[in-house]
């Protein structure tokens, strides 16, 4: 007894040595959200996370998935407890080594309460093991892992980590990843970034992925499944990797005409958005029934039904795009999504007036006069649309002529050097709507609080279209006074549809995931 109170009494001496002491009430528990007002519980408090290791084993034939993820955190508060947002069963969790307690909460949540609190600036190693059949678990009424004939996909946005590793899943916290999965043979095993090894032993073979610039965990992806992969260098120099279901059936030709432009594409982005910025690219088209497509970080989702119509290059310049404004740039909260998706459409504009199949102009024109002003889609506000209109078309559509209008308010050389120097002024960060707007009213000189508030935070037309420096603009008059007049000029009736509206509108369902 003793000799106890004297090693007490001794460590307490080291420790005031070392650190300020925290009073025991001082450590409290970390939140449950990370403060999204769209989606409250997502994400968590108290603690950024740097790296994940997630390390897993997969049975296609039954969807059992068992995995141990290893977390790299550092506690921004004194904590007794965290959070973590998972919807596995748990077996296991272990802090700096030593066990700890864990309980499921709330939909997703998994709180977790350290032998030794954490103190604000320590670093913690999690350790959670678990196993389940991610098919079979509903969160909110469903599930984002989609079977597929012969494996499983994990691709969902917001939501997607929450079926096969334990995260803080919020887009404010990203980190690099190591995704290792063991399979048996034959199968093939998709993830982010660069295919790091495969190796095979007793009919399983692992394959080992590394993501090593920071990720969202709403891009991470995994797929298994039978694939026919094919590995290109971009005329740029970056390594390809693509893959496609064996069985896409009638989609499994548009679709590879499609993917198999990405290295081309990269390299006709980068001309905008400048150096590509991640190590890796590609995408892969899974046998899955969803009609989405999602910008999972170097390796792009496609659904099928994406090339149901023949190939579409638009689409895949879209998701593309993302790389620079959303994986590279992402958003501070989901509020921002304009600044991934009015951008992401944007590139389809500019890829159309590329193919000459109608400028960006024409576009932002032919969207702004074909919904009247009584049109539901003047409502949604493409800089705030709330989390029910988050992926709504008008947070597309209008978004792109915001940057349309953007364009004509600075000028054509600013506008692209705005385009070019965001990715780059922010890369592998996180950014919000003013952080835009101050860095384009930095390089343009010009002030733009008036032109962002029109075109993205009122819930109504704007009266006058997104007019070209120098030209009149386009009043909001009745639409189809004189739709179809074969020289596009409308005087305030609807222009003719340019040529690549249609494969523009093809990718709406881009992020409908059906719940
Ligand atoms: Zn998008």
């Amino acid at each position: 007894m003793r000799k106890r109170l004297i090693v007490s009494a001794a460590a307490g001496a080291l420790s005031l040595l070392l650190t300020v002491p925290a009073a025991a009430a001082d450590f409290k528990p970390g939140a449950a959200g990370a403060g999204d007002a769209y989606y409250p519980t997502y994400g968590n408090g108290g603690y950024r996370i740097s790296h994940y290791d997630i390390r897993l084993k997969y049975q296609p034939a039954t969807d059992e998935l068992e995995g141990t993820t290893t977390i790299l955190a550092t506690a921004t508060d004194n904590l007794s407890r965290f959070n973590l947002d998972f919807a596995l069963d748990v077996q296991e969790v272990r802090v700096n080594g030593r066990p700890a307690a864990f309980a499921a909460s709330g939909e997703q949540e998994l709180e977790v309460t350290p032998a030794r609190p954490l103190a604000k600036g320590a670093q913690a190693t999690v350790v959670v093991r678990y196993k389940g059949v991610p098919s079979t678990v509903k969160k909110y009424g469903f599930t984002a892992w989609q079977r597929t004939p012969d494996g499983a996909v994990a691709a969902g946005e917001p939501e997607s980590a929450w079926w096969w590793f334990p995260s803080n899943d919020h887009p404010s916290d990203k980190a690099t990843f190591d995704v290792s999965v063991l399979v048996p043979d034959g199968n093939e095993v998709i993830s982010n970034g660069v295919l790091a090894g495969k190796s095979s032993q007793a009919g399983w073979t692992r394959f080992s992925w590394r993501e090593n610039k920071p990720q969202a965990t709403y891009l991470a992806t995994l797929a298994v499944g039978k694939f026919d992969v094919t590995t290109d260098t971009t005329p740029g120099g970056l390594p390809v990797y693509n893959a496609y279901s064996k069985d896409l059936g009638d989609n499994a030709d548009a679709a590879r005409a499609s993917v198999e432009r990405t290295g081309e594409l990269v390299d006709w982005l980068s001309g905008y958005f400048g150096e590509y910025p991640f190590s890796s690219v590609g995408g892969y088209v899974p046998n899955t029934r969803t009609g989405f497509a999602l910008e999972t970080q170097t390796r792009v989702y496609y659904s099928p039904r994406q090339f149901a119509k023949g190939s579409n290059t638009s689409v895949v310049v879209h998701e593309l795009a993302h790389q620079w404004y959303g994986d590279s740039v992402s958003l501070s909260g989901w509020s921002d999504i304009w600044l991934n998706e009015g951008f992401a459409r944007y590139a389809q504009f500019l890829w159309s007036e590329h193919e000459n199949e109608g400028t960006a102009q024409e576009l932002a024109d032919y969207v702004y006069a074909s919904h009247p002003a009584d049109d539901r889609f003047w409502t949604v506000k493409p800089g705030d649309p709330g989390p029910d209109n988050q992926f709504d078309g008008a947070v597309y559509d209008r978004g792109a002529v915001a940057v349309q209008a953007l364009r004509n308010t600075v000028g054509d050389d600013a506008f692209f050097r705005i385009l070019k120097g965001w990715p780059t002024e922010r890369r592998y960060g996180n950014a919000t709507i003013a952080d835009f707007r101050a860095y384009a009213e930095k390089v343009s000189g010009k002030k733009l609080g008036d032109l962002l508030n029109t075109w993205l935070f009122t819930a109504s037309k704007p009266a006058l279209g997104p007019a070209p420096a120098g030209a009149p603009a386009k009043t909001s008059l009745a639409p189809g006074a004189d739709a179809g007049r074969a020289d596009g000029q409308s005087g305030g009736g609807v222009p003719v549809e340019p040529k690549s509206w249609k494969k523009i509108q093809e990718t709406n369902s881009v992020h409908d995931e059906g719940h």
